[in-house]
């Protein structure tokens, strides 16, 4: 076999590397390139990034007609202060990263162990007599929900509602059921005499004199955290002198509790049953969503138009994902409250 000259194939050979050279390097620039360009994959979930490092939280005790000299000078002061109280838990906990949903569980614990509001300690009765708590929270991020109703032996319905989002493959429990899950899951029951205060069994009295219902003092929270996630919780004795078994809008997801990160979160309070049939959180979220409305217009619409004209009141907190803050109701009065992270904070009622 002749053997080749290897000085005679040389020039061939050389030429043939040059040429390949950019076939070669090409596809590896590209893929330097997009290695750069891909987000690595979350290996933990430990470290969550903060996207907006802003907070926003607004609280709210309730919505009615009442004016400035209906509450003695005594009684604003205990209001206000309590009020602060909640509000400046919600602030520790968002201030030191912490989530929308616990901060929104704190505050209303805060409100629902004081005789002062329509929840937790302090409910209004049944006309027969009882207590029947009312509660719901919703996670923006997730769009999960959890709530409880007519329940009467779990002191702050709001961590039973709290723990049917999380540990329950349900959304709203009720009665005995819900005081059952509650104890399955270590939530601290009470005798249902802790709920009774003097002040709710004499305005209960003079309602049934009256033979009148009437709504007061729901306690409810909004939340954006610095994380860019909205949530929501509302907690109620529900109305004065209710009768079988009622149940209002506290505890219904979309009514009187709805957060979505895509557009807001909203508390309600006022009379549930118009609340219920309006859909009342959910429509001002999905007035933003559908018609690009902002926060401020679709509350106000929804609240002074829609609700005033069906012969609702009542009222909403709410803070949309931006967060821009709306107080809206179409009472005369609403004990509310709401801090920023930028400092800016304020206790109001009327
Ligand atoms: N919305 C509550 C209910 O109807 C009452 C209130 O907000 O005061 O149960």
């Amino acid at each position: 076999m002749r053997k080749i000259d290897f000085k005679y194939i040389k020039p061939y050979l050389y030429a043939l590397i040059i040429f390949a050279i950019p076939f070669l390097l090409v596809p590896i620039i590209k893929n330097a390139k997009k290695k750069a360009s891909t987000p690595q994959k979350q290996t933990t979930n430990k470290v969550k990034e903060k996207t907006a490092n802003n907070y926003v939280i607004v609280i709210h005790a309730g919505a009615g007609n009442f004016i400035k000299k209906d509450i003695s000078e005594t009684m604003e002061i205990k209001y206000k202060a309590k009020l602060l109280e909640a509000l400046e838990k919600g602030i520790d906990i968002l201030k030191n990263d912490g989530h929308a949903v616990d901060a929104v569980e704190n505050v209303i614990k805060i409100l629902e162990d004081s005789p002062l509001f329509n929840a937790g300690k302090g409910a209004v009765f049944t006309h027969n007599g009882k207590n029947e708590l009312d509660a719901s929270i919703m996670d923006g991020k997730t769009l999960n929900a959890g709530a409880v109703a007519e329940v009467s032996n779990i002191k702050n319905p709001i961590s039973a509602a709290r723990k049917v989002m999380t540990n329950s493959p349900h959304v709203l429990l009720v009665g005995r059921g819900a005081y059952l899950f509650a104890k399955q899951q270590n939530i601290e029951l009470v005798d249902s005499s802790y709920f009774f205060t003097q002040k709710r069994w004499d305005y209960l009295q003079k309602q049934i004199k009256r033979n009148k219902i009437e709504k007061h003092g729901t306690v409810g929270c909004v939340v954006l955290d610095k994380f860019g996630d909205l949530a929501a919780g509302t907690s109620t004795g529900g109305i004065s002198n209710k009768h079988f078994g009622r149940v209002g809008d506290s505890p219904i997801i979309g009514a009187g509790t709805y957060a979505n990160n895509k557009t807001c979160a909203v508390s309600a309070t006022g009379h549930g049953e118009y609340f219920i049939r309006y859909v009342v959180a959910y429509d001002i979220s999905a007035l933003m969503e559908y018609k690009n409305m902002t926060l401020d217009s679709a509350a106000n619409y929804v609240i002074k138009d829609k609700l005033v004209k069906a012969g609702g009141d009542g009222g909403i907190i709410a803070v949309d994902k931006d967060g821009n803050i709306v107080v809206c109701y179409n009472t005369t009065g609403m004990f509310r409250a709401y801090a920023k992270s930028d400092g800016e904070e304020k206790v109001v009622l009327y």
